[in-house]
């Protein structure tokens, strides 16, 4: 497996990962705008593929709070899929995810659940690879716009929630 690590190439998505401070300033940083600027200075990786910019909530509160296991189960994905993850919805702060979901302020983003921009082909590929992965909650949107079609996938406890479960949008 790390074999294949080293032949893979960066791509688009994942460059904001490598431009991270961990992974050395880059040329343009001085031209970079503040906000640009503070951007990178709190983003890093979390995983091998994953940086915390790709995660952190959308609402402008710039947190990011789901647990490693989480990181390391869709880090295991990732890797089992073997191409880019487009990640639309990570951590949602309580608030933020109040306002965008039903779920309210304890939905599963607020504690560990990613959106993946995927269609088609690879949309089975990642629902075969997620079950085999272990993710317990899968929620599916495969109507509408390609470009807006995703797969919700969770682990959250069955303590909490009704898992397992598989469910439509
Ligand atoms: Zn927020």
């Amino acid at each position: 497996m790390e074999a294949a690590y080293e032949e893979e190439k960066p791509n688009g998505h994942h460059d904001q990962a490598a431009a991270s401070p961990l992974f050395g300033e880059p040329a343009h940083a001085l031209a970079l705008a503040e906000g640009e600027r503070m951007s990178l200075m709190t983003d890093f990786a979390v995983t091998k593929h994953f940086s915390r910019n790709e995660l952190k909530c959308k609402c402008g509160c710039d947190r990011m709070e789901i647990p490693q296991p989480f990181l390391d189960k869709l880090e295991d994905l990732r890797n089992a899929f073997d191409k880019p993850m487009i990640i639309t919805s990570g951590y949602r702060c309580p608030r933020h995810n109040a306002d965008v979901s039903e779920t309210g302020d304890a939905g599963p983003h607020t504690v560990g659940a990613v959106d993946i921009a995927v269609s088609g082909a690879d949309a089975h590929k990642l629902l075969q690879l997620a079950f085999l992965v272990g993710f317990t909650g899968v929620g599916i949107k495969q109507k509408g716009p390609f470009a807006a079609r995703f797969i919700h996938l969770d682990d959250m406890p069955p303590t909490t929630h009704p898992r397992p479960r598989v469910w439509t949008y």
